[in-house]
């Protein structure tokens, strides 16, 4: 009988990250060469033991391992020192052992399956959700998102004379926009509208969700594009970045790591939501086979868009496993070092700017959120 695998025992311990004994004995066994510090060779032999795919060992080239390891030898000497092994310890390694998931269902809703934005094939994508949420307690958070206009909503072809084209809108007669054309309306500042037939107009039949999708007890609803002015993809932030929704707040209280998105439509709100997620320091799955899209170009084209910023496409056979950690992928692992990166940078700017230096970077560009999670700062 083989040994059980050192991670997945690691894994049960709720409070490995913390325990300092587990960490020295951790760094022991994989380096082989007694000096206190991994060196790549030693850091790859650790990641064959870490990733899986459902149990069994998976394939990883020694570009992943280096990749990873570059991340997170923060002094880029070569070596991940004792230091920088505290740091891999105490947050990279939870994040791929002890991932706390939301599952984010994105505008599953009668205007977009059978509606006046109906999208080929999208009913398909409810059983697909429904049996990802069979087993509901495997996520700490379960999301619906809603688009929510008013009947004067921006975004709606039949209120494009109500507002003002800009001088670059290349659309110059409002009376000649048709549906689906793009046109650019006046205001503070020049925004570009896609043209859409009214849909799911506040309080009617196609805003509903579809009836036979499952509703999970404790789930919050999120609400967006119900500000008759600006339209909103994302479940983050509306268009213009005016304003934003309660997602980021939520996910935060519940110290959620790891969004799994599903819903409609791929290359729209799919495809900002997932891509708002990663730029908030969430790791984003996007539950390829429960999403649905207008043509194959765009989704094809969101897909590559969505990869490029760090989301990473999975099918929804994969998710259970994946939530459980009893898959753990290089990629996810890389994105998690990423982060662990990225906050780090962020927390020294931080802690120069309430020193009095303010550095030369700007504070804020949405990350904090989750720096300040991962950090607990
Ligand atoms: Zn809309």
């Amino acid at each position: 009988m083989s040994e059980e695998n050192f991670f997945d025992n690691l894994k049960k311990d709720v409070s490995f990250s913390g325990n300092r004994e587990k960490e020295a004995a951790c760094l022991k066994r994989y380096n082989k060469r007694g000096d206190g510090v991994l060196d790549l060779e030693e850091f790859h032999m650790m990641c064959l033991d870490l990733f899986v795919e459902d149990g069994k060992s998976c394939a990883l080239s020694e570009t992943q391992s280096r990749q990873i390891f570059e991340q997170l030898d923060e002094n880029q000497d070569n070596y991940i020192d004792k230091e920088e092994f505290h740091i891999l310890w105490r947050y990279w390694l939870p994040m791929i052992l002890q991932a706390k998931a939301a599952l984010i269902a994105v505008d599953v809703q009668n205007d977009f399956i059978d509606g006046s934005l109906a999208l080929t094939d999208a009913e398909a994508i409810v059983p697909v959700i429904n049996r990802i949420l069979e087993d509901e307690s495997m996520f700490e958070q379960v999301i619906y998102t809603y688009d929510w206009h008013p009947e004067n909503h921006v975004s709606f072809h039949k209120n494009v004379c109500m507002r003002e084209l800009h001088s670059t809108s290349k659309i110059t007669q409002k009376e000649k926009a048709c549906v689906f054309d793009t046109v650019v309306f006046d205001g503070h500042v020049p925004m570009e509208q896609t043209l859409w037939p009214a849909h799911c107009v506040q309080n009617t039949h196609g805003a509903k969700l579809h009836a036979d999708l499952k509703i999970v007890k404790d789930h919050v609803d999120i609400y967006k594009g119900s500000c008759d002015h600006v339209d909103s993809y994302s479940a983050f932030f509306d268009n213009q970045r005016l304003a934003q929704t309660d997602l980021a707040t939520v996910l935060c209280s519940k110290r959620i790591t790891d969004v799994y998105v599903c819903g409609l439509a791929t290359d729209v709100c799919i495809r900002h939501t997932a891509i708002d997620a990663a730029s908030l320091g969430f790791r984003p799955f996007v539950v390829d086979d429960a999403c649905r899209g207008q043509t194959k170009e765009s989704c094809d084209k969101a897909r590559r868009e969505m990869e490029e910023a760090g989301c990473i496409m999975i099918s929804s056979t994969q998710v259970k496993s994946m939530v459980e950690a009893n898959t753990r992928m290089p990629k996810a692992a890389l994105q998690a070092a990423e982060n662990v990166a990225l906050a780090r940078q962020k927390a020294k700017v931080k802690l120069a700017s309430i020193n009095g230096d303010h550095g030369d970077k700007p504070l804020s560009n949405g990350f904090d959120a989750a720096t300040s999670n991962l950090l607990d700062l």
